[in-house]
């Protein structure tokens, strides 16, 4: 598994996330009237958020954005300290088609389940 496959894209979603993060901060330190210039907003964020904008909404993506980027920040220092890619609880590989859909996951497949399961 070459993790250095998984630097761009991760690069990629960091610079769409930062020009989203961007977004919102403006977006919540004006008022509503520009909200309908959406041409910058990064879409999947957006799309659940773009007919019923509003500031509630807002911080929570806002919120999350944050957090994804700090994941990202994460998942780009695993690569560098060799570290990409391993489960941080049992240490074993996640799986490719895993890392594929979701770059910046700290957690193997089974890990993660266990977690949502509470
Ligand atoms: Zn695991």
């Amino acid at each position: 598994m070459d993790p250095e496959r998984f630097r761009k894209s991760l690069l990629d979603e960091r610079e769409r996330l930062s020009s989203t993060i961007e977004h919102l901060h403006v977006a919540n330190s004006s008022s509503f009237e520009d909200e309908t210039e959406e041409e910058t907003f990064d879409n999947h964020l957006a799309d659940s958020a773009t007919a019923t904008l509003d500031r509630e909404i807002d911080y929570t993506l806002e919120e999350n954005a944050d957090n994804l980027l700090r994941a990202i920040d994460q998942a780009l220092e695993r690569i560098e300290n060799g570290t990409y890619g391993k489960c941080e609880l049992r240490g074993q590989e996640i799986a490719l088609e895993r890392l594929e859909a979701i770059p910046h996951a700290t957690r193997c497949i089974d890990c993660q389940r266990l977690a949502e399961r509470g």
